[in-house]
């Protein structure tokens, strides 16, 4: 296999796509700290969970211990029709920037939603549908996950209710249009259907909302709602677990040319995307087979890893969610204006943080312009236009590449590229015109806002 050339696009077969999920958790010999009921103090139960989520997905909340976990058959055939993913062997990119690096990434934009947060949501539908329940409720940011949540709920024909932060909701019609093509209702957050809504909207007259904000009102129309629960597109356990189809799927293209990473990097804001991509092989590095260098990439202005403090934390501004330990920024920190929605939130997925708290993995911040700089190179050599999310991952998978420039090495450099930018042409737009901003917060607003946290730490 060897010196057959690698071609520019690896595709798996159908019959090769992974049959399981793979649980992480089940190779960390310390674990991730469980969430607390906030009331408490204690560990949350299954049962307490299950008022809020579907009774399958709590148990994989749970489950610490499963190393694979069976993919039903009903939601291996939806991803069949946008799966397996294509691995691309960037051979444009590594000419142009003329490196001896060999880079690949695997591209998750190619379905409607336009990232990879559809692999969740088709999951979390199904449950909730086996669970007989009518539909959902959820938050969107800048609009991708209420986009795959609509797509997943209007296959399993379940009704889909989505809280959309109120500066998305208005500077982003084409993202609430697309939701209601599937069928979704959209509501501007802070709202006043939910009590927590009109509580943030009496104290903060006129604000255009928050992620933190969204997830309060969703999760209070789902518990105050006689069937519905309330699904959730990163940051959790059972998220990561469902994303880590996307590592499988990578790790199968790569053993088929017999290829080794060195490094594997990618975006983080909630650790979906980044924990899916990685778990494979962090499993091996966990049990000692291999060894890889991981590397997360957050926004300068929302720097959770880089800068915040691992601790229990709220989830939401609301603070009706349980705990979760995570390298966080305080529930109530308010990222400046940035156009990466899809990494904006104040902390980080619990396994993604007590990886990197092992010193398991790295993160680095890049700055706003950096990115897009590295976006709009990236769409000029490879061809695809690629989401400010992603694009974070980009820029370090080229800084990467020049340093192998520099020192000769051949190495081989894997990232994820989450989805493509077709709705964020505005950004693009700030980008062309030079009015991009790029704020870094100060340590003093960073050490106010943590400590919002709670006292029980
Ligand atoms: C939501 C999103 C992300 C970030 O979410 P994670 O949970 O950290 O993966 C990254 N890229 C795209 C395209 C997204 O939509």
């Amino acid at each position: 296999m060897s010196n057959e050339k690698i071609p520019y696009k690896i595709y798996l077969e159908e019959k090769e796509m992974p049959t399981n999920w793979y649980n992480v958790r089940a190779d960390m010999k310390k674990k991730p700290a469980p969430l607390l009921n906030p009331g408490t103090g204690k560990p949350m139960t299954a049962a307490e969970l299950s008022h809020v989520f579907c009774d399958e997905l709590v148990a994989q909340e749970l489950n610490d211990t499963d190393r694979y976990i069976p993919i039903p058959e009903e939601i291996r055939n939806f991803y069949k029709m946008y799966r397996p993913s294509p691995l691309v062997r960037a051979y444009c990119l590594e000419e142009k920037l003329g490196t001896p690096a060999k880079i690949y990434y695997k591209f998750e934009g190619n379905n409607t939603s336009g990232s990879h947060k559809l692999n969740s949501a088709i999951a979390q539908a199904y449950y909730a549908k086996k669970q007989g329940l009518k539909g959902v409720t959820t938050e969107t940011g800048a609009g991708q996950w209420g986009t795959a949540l609509s797509m997943a709920c209007s296959y399993f024909d379940l009704d889909c209710k989505v809280f959309m932060v109120k500066v998305s909701y208005e500077q982003k019609p084409f993202r609430r249009e697309v939701m209601r093509t599937y069928g979704a209702s959209v509501t501007p957050s802070p709202s006043t259907e939910t009590e927590v809504g009109k509580k943030i909207l009496a104290e903060f007259p006129g604000t255009t909302g928050s992620l933190g904000c969204a997830i309060s009102e969703a999760v209070e129309a789902a518990v105050t709602r006689e069937g519905y629960r309330y699904v959730l597109g990163s940051v959790l356990a059972q998220v990561l677990l469902h994303q880590s189809v996307i590592g499988m799927e990578t790790k199968a293209a790569l053993d088929k040319y017999g290829i080794k990473p060195d490094v594997i990097i990618g975006c983080a804001g909630g650790g979906s995307n980044l924990g899916g991509l990685i778990s494979p092989f962090m499993g091996e590095k966990l049990r000692g087979e291999a060894n890889y260098r991981f590397i997360a990439v957050e926004p300068a202005s929302c720097p959770s890893l880089t800068r915040g403090q691992y601790l229990y934390d709220f989830c939401d501004t609301g603070k009706v969610c349980p705990l979760a330990k995570m390298y966080t920024l305080g529930s109530g920190f308010i990222p400046a204006p940035n156009h990466a929605g899809g990494l904006r939130y104040h902390g980080m997925s619990s396994i993604l943080s007590e990886l990197y708290d092992q010193g398991l993995m790295e993160a680095v911040s890049a700055k706003q312009t950096d990115v897009f700089k590295a976006a709009e190179y990236f769409a000029r050599v490879e061809g695809i236009l690629p989401a400010p999310e992603s694009s974070h991952a980009i820029k370090v998978a080229i800084d990467e590449a020049l340093k192998c420039k520099e020192t000769g090495e051949e190495k081989t450099i894997v990232f994820g590229l989450t989805g493509t930018g077709y709705f964020d042409m505005v950004a693009y737009e700030q980008f062309h015109n030079g009015t991009m901003t790029d704020y870094i917060p100060t340590d003093e607003e960073l050490a106010k806002s943590i400590a919002t946290a709670p006292k029980l730490n």
